[in-house]
């Protein structure tokens, strides 16, 4: 039993040292992580935001291989019939512009002439050039302008080309300007721009060209709206190839831009501006990229020094206000160029990005070298080149909503927080459990212990008095009958004690195993109460009891005869014990609607009231002043109230301190 003690001692230190130790280390650990937190977090941020640019630039060059993937479809074949479909169906938002041109640069898509090259003039006939330049002689020497226009007229009739045709138009335009006619002059150019649009003069120089910035100088407000017209249809056939662009487009397109502001309409305005816009993406390409296009046609490919995607030469922007990049694929007929734009494969790359796994939201922008660093004032964002060919931005990624760190933080430290309150809480409340558990094994264990030591000077006792008594016999010192009976009655009746003390330990070892059952019969309580009076006479007699007895005749109860008597024995032997000055003892039997009582009344020590709950427990005996010299083993009431509990019946206890208890079994009939 001590080393019990001695263990669950033990198991308390070793328990108690572990929770210290680890609530120790964990609380330590967890103040330094939740001090730590922000720390932490402003870490995963930023990686997070270099994972994701490195994803960014990743999906970024997929997009590209993907987008020049599909202008290999379309240029794979190096045919006019691969130029006819890039004009008309090729409509991807990627492409800002394209241009096809053969191997000596001249443009087929769209219509652009390079003043460079020459064609071979037209032959005009003989009376063409004498009537010309009677008219030219008419017009410019002799001034005579109604001659002139007459030759003129009789002149265009006898053209035979577009060409020749166009250039008496265009003298004829001129003319009226300055017979001061500008209404029919605008005709003459009307008429130059839809019909001659293609027509160029020897330098391929488009009559339209003339003809749209001549309109510009006829200072006429009545005529605005007729000379708005041709304009118009100038700049749509401009967009639509079937007037060439050239050098020059960029200049007369701004001219016109100048002179629709004077027009009162807004739409139209708009309209001019539109079509304006339109074909200055052209002009600006071409700007950009004629030259190196120009290069790369010239040299021969392994001597190249351009860098290549696939078949593609790559030409980058020439300077940083370029967000494009051109792709250029040099063929042996036609060569096809497409303008691919940053912000529209961003967008591309923007819109299927997955944020998957992610903490925060964050949001990705592309930032001109130069501005990067202004744009933000976070400490949380990075910024990281994401392509080869754009090398003028980077990607620039910060969180979409930098107060969601804060409350990620807080929301963190508050869970740490109540998550260490809540182990440290339940580590002391597993010690305080431990602590009960192991101090109640070791009130069980004293107990068992006063038992053994109680339980053996109870037997004792009675076997001390048999032993003498029977040694008196044997040795022949009782003299007479009367004494030898006496003696013998002694020794029966202590050994009686010795068999109830013995009964009461089996049928408290049989409760403790749950093997404690009785056969109920029909049996007559009030003779039972009688015979157990009998039994116990002796005893009450040699205390000097006085003993009232009312006890109702033929009370018949379901029980166990033998039970009850050993309950009523035990009852009774306490009344006796436990009465010091005043030995009183009251049995009543009397049964009252459905019930039968058996009361045993004693005016004894009476049981404190602090007390009076634990008098069933095993081996529980009241520790006071007065019980201090009655001996017992705190069996009795416990096997008592199995007893009558294994009968279906019940035990109650009455007791006042130091006036007497009242112990009432009921039985159920
Ligand atoms: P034991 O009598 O062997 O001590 P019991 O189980 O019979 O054990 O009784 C438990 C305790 O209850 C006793 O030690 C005693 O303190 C108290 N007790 C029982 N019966 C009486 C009684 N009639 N009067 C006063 N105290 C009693």
């Amino acid at each position: 039993m001590s080393s019990f003690f001695a263990k669950g001692s033990k198991l308390i230190l070793i328990f108690f040292l572990t929770i210290f130790v680890s609530g120790s280390i964990l609380t330590y650990l967890s103040i330094q992580n939740i001090s730590n937190y922000k720390e932490l977090t402003e870490k995963k941020v930023i990686e997070e935001e270099l994972a994701l640019a490195e994803r960014f630039s990743k999906d970024f060059q997929n997009e590209l291989t993907a987008m020049i993937q599909i202008f290999t479809n379309y240029v794979q074949d190096d045919s006019l019939v691969n130029l006819d479909r890039l004009k008309n169906t090729v409509t991807m938002q990627e492409i800002k512009y394209r241009f096809a041109l053969d191997k000596n640069g001249v443009y087929h898509w769209p219509h652009f002439v390079n003043n460079k090259f020459k064609i071979n003039t037209k032959t005009s006939s003989n009376s063409y050039i004498l009537n010309l330049k009677k008219a030219e002689n008419n017009e410019f020497i002799l001034r005579d302008f109604k001659n002139a226009k007459k030759n003129y007229l009789k002149t265009l009739i006898i053209a035979k080309n577009k060409s020749d045709s166009v250039y008496v138009f265009n003298a004829l335009a001129r003319l009226y300007v300055k017979l001061d006619q500008p209404k029919k002059a605008v005709y003459y150019y009307t008429k130059i721009i839809n019909d001659f649009g293609n027509t160029t003069n020897n330098f391929r120089f488009p009559y339209a060209y003339f003809a749209a910035s001549k309109l510009l100088t006829i200072q006429n407000v009545d005529l605005n709206t007729e000379i708005k017209k041709p304009l118009i249809s100038f700049l749509i056939k401009l967009s639509d190839g079937s007037i060439p662009l050239n050098d020059s487009s960029a200049e007369l397109l701004s001219q016109i831009a100048v002179w629709a502001q004077q027009l009162t309409a807004k739409k139209d305005v708009e309209l001019i501006e539109n079509l304006i816009a339109r074909t200055n993406v052209f002009i600006d390409g071409f700007n950009n990229y004629n030259k190196p296009v120009f290069d790369i046609l010239q040299t021969n490919d392994s001597t190249s020094t351009t860098e290549r995607i696939d078949d593609f030469y790559v030409i980058k922007p020439l300077s940083e206000k370029y967000d494009e990049l051109f792709l250029f694929k040099k063929n042996k007929i036609i060569s096809f160029g497409f303008s691919v734009s940053l912000m529209v494969i961003f967008d591309l790359v923007v819109q299927n990005q997955v944020s998957d796994n992610m903490n925060f939201q964050y949001q990705i922008k592309l930032i001109p070298n130069d501005r990067i660093g202004y744009t933000t004032s976070s400490y949380l964002e990075t910024s990281s080149n994401f392509s080869p060919y754009f090398t003028n931005h980077k990607v620039q990624i910060n969180l979409l909503n930098e107060e969601i760190v804060e409350e990620y933080v807080f929301r963190k430290k508050l869970f740490y927080g109540l998550g260490l309150m809540l182990l440290l809480g339940t580590m002391i409340l597993g010690l305080v459990v431990l602590i009960q558990d192991v101090q109640r094994k070791k009130h069980m264990a004293k107990l068992r212990d006063d038992f053994v030591s109680n339980v053996t000077h109870e037997l004792k006792t009675p076997l001390t008095s048999i032993n003498m008594f029977a040694d008196s016999i044997l040795l022949g010192r009782v003299k007479t009958d009367k004494d030898l009976k006496k003696y013998a009655n002694i020794i029966v009746k202590e050994s009686e004690k010795l068999k109830r003390m013995i009964t009461n330990i089996l049928d408290f070892s049989k409760t403790e195993n749950d093997k404690l059952a009785y056969n109920l019969k029909e049996c007559n309580l009030s003779e039972i109460v009688i015979a157990t009076l009998e039994e116990m006479k002796y005893w009450l007699e040699i205390n000097s009891f006085k003993t009232t007895v009312e006890v109702e005749k033929n009370v018949i109860v379901m029980a166990d005869a033998e039970g009850i008597q050993q309950a009523l024995y035990n009852l009774i032997s306490n009344a006796i014990k436990f009465s010091i000055s005043k030995k009183e003892l009251h049995i009543r039997l009397f049964k009252k609607d459905f019930n039968t009582f058996l009361e045993i009344e004693d005016s004894g020590i009476g049981i404190p009231k602090e007390n009076i709950g634990h008098i069933f427990d095993k081996f529980y005996r009241v520790n006071s002043k007065e019980n201090e010299t009655i001996s017992g083993t705190g069996l009795g009431l416990t096997v008592t109230r199995d007893i009558i509990e294994a009968q279906n019946g019940q035990l109650k206890v009455n007791s006042t301190f130091g006036k007497g208890s009242k112990f009432t079994i009921i039985i159920t009939t």
